[in-house]
């Protein structure tokens, strides 16, 4: 089943990359990664000749069928930028990040992608008193870090319950740096932006080799000076960097439209983006066409980190998925789930996001987003066009660049470790609910694990 986004009548189909091509750039994926960079060199460079190609269309990947959530929240939280690489640079990334959603917002508006972009922030409510001491611990974190109110604040339960009536809520945080889009018209969006400014995309043309100014495909090779690898989750099919990234799986589903009373009940009027305060991710957006769509990690991860279509459904977690939904928005009563779809999000073993250059061999890579990349694809594609056409901006310097992750343990020790860590969130997340503490220890435990 195709993601709640993918819209038959948008479905563009494009050439196959054939015999051998010669150009300035040659990007490697077709999601937001792959297009922002391409976006962002013709900024700077016009007169730079890009193809990008693709395995199997614009969109394949998490760009055409994510949350939605065009978030300034990074998988790397200040207090471990600011240890790893100082106050400033964590300061530089972070200001930059709230800077991103609105850059998103003003491209899309400026080139009339119409993805529904709406910045209503993002809240993420506790439902239980384990959730209460987390999030406000978080929150004092941030403010710690230098942030303030204005970016991160708690709010009591009848603030948070007069944006959104969810079933039970105890309070929560709320942040202004977050807007819902429509992911699918994002990617296919841009796309065309960028076919009208003559960059070249070729679909169906899955790389089997990328080497220093050379992309290889069955039907044909591009021969560049630079060559972008843009694949994030997919990297973990490729043989040099398969241990480098771990393809967890997000799976969603989407309600049919509510009618009117619905959304009257539940409020909702701004379109905050909406999570609840579990260990276990899930996110949830109101979507411009009147539904919920709701997601969540927990599926299990494959053995040899394997990706495959069948993967994207997954009866029990999908079950789940709806069941939470139902259970944190009573209001919703049994409106039909009209969607349900996933795929693989890129983890690579320090949850750190990279936007990498390597001038000598002329190959350059982005991604590391851990599920949190609608809006960091933009400043990492923005950060390698800077890198590339050496601007010498201040995005060439900040802590995204040339970051190198450690490599996920071979198998078996990857598929135990990994299995372990979602069983582990899952069991404190029951925990939790049963003794309304943290189970920081437990937490800790994970967190060591993954260290
Ligand atoms: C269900 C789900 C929900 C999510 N929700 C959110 C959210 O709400 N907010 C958020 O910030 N992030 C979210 N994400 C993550 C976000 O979608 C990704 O981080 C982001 O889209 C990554 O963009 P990308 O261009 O780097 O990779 P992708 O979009 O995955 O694009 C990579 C492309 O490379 C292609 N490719 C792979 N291998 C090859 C090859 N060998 N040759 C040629 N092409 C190849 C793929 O087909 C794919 O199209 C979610 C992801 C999923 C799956």
């Amino acid at each position: 089943m195709h993601s709640l986004w993918r819209d038959e009548a948008e479905v563009v189909q494009r050439q196959s990359l054939a015999g051998r091509i010669e150009c300035d750039v040659a990007i490697v994926g077709g999601g937001y990664t792959g297009l922002w960079t391409a976006y962002y060199l013709l900024q700077l460079a016009p007169q730079l000749k890009i193809a990008i190609v693709e395995a199997r269309h614009v969109g394949f990947g998490g760009s055409g069928r994510n949350g939605g959530w065009c978030s300034a929240f990074l998988p790397m939280s200040p207090s471990e930028m600011a240890a790893e690489h100082g106050p400033d640079a964590m300061r530089f990334m972070q200001d930059a990040m709230f800077s991103t959603v609105d850059e998103v917002g003003e491209v899309a508006a400026r080139e009339n992608i119409d993805c529904g972009f709406h910045k209503g922030g993002t809240i993420t409510s506790a439902s239980n008193e384990a959730h209460v001491e987390r999030l406000k611990d978080y929150v004092g974190s941030w403010h710690e870090a230098g942030f303030g109110d204005g970016d991160l604040k708690w709010e009591a339960a009848s603030e948070l319950s007069s944006r959104i009536a969810v079933g039970k809520t105890l309070g929560g945080m709320y942040s202004p740096h977050c807007a819902a889009i429509n992911p699918w018209q994002l990617v296919t969006g841009l796309a065309c932006v960028l076919e009208s400014r003559d960059v070249t995309i070729f679909e169906n043309s899955p790389v089997k080799t990328i080497e220093p100014h050379l992309v290889t495909t069955t039907g044909g090779v591009l021969r560049a000076k630079w060559v972008v690898r843009a694949i994030e989750a997919y990297g973990s099919q490729m043989k040099p960097t398969r241990r480098s990234i771990v393809p967890l799986y997000s799976l969603m589903v989407a309600t049919e439209p509510l009618p009117e009373s619905v959304w009257q009940s539940l409020g909702w009027a701004n379109r905050e983006t909406f999570a609840d305060g579990r260990n276990m991710v899930t996110y949830a957006q109101r979507t411009a066409d009147g539904r919920i769509a709701f997601g969540g990690r927990g599926a299990p991860y494959h053995f040899g980190s394997r990706i495959a279509d069948r993967y994207d459904q997954h009866e029990i977690i999908h079950r789940r998925l709806e069941q939470t939904l139902r259970e944190i928005f009573p209001q919703v009563g049994d409106a039909k789930i009209t969607h349900r779809w996933g795929g693989p999000v890129g983890a690579p073993r320090d949850w750190h996001a990279y936007a990498n250059v390597d001038r000598d061999t002329g190959i350059c890579a982005g991604g590391g987003y851990v599920g949190d990349g609608v809006a960091l694809s933009n400043l990492v594609g923005r950060t390698l066009a800077h890198q590339i056409v050496d601007t010498g901006d201040s995005l060439t310097r900040s802590l995204l660049v040339n970051h190198q992750s450690r490599q996920w343990e071979p198998e078996p020790l990857r598929w135990l470790g990994v299995n372990s860590l979602l069983a582990l969130t899952e069991f404190a997340d029951r925990i939790e609910r049963r003794t309304n503490r943290p189970m920081k220890r437990l937490l800790a435990l994970r967190d060591r694990l993954l260290g």
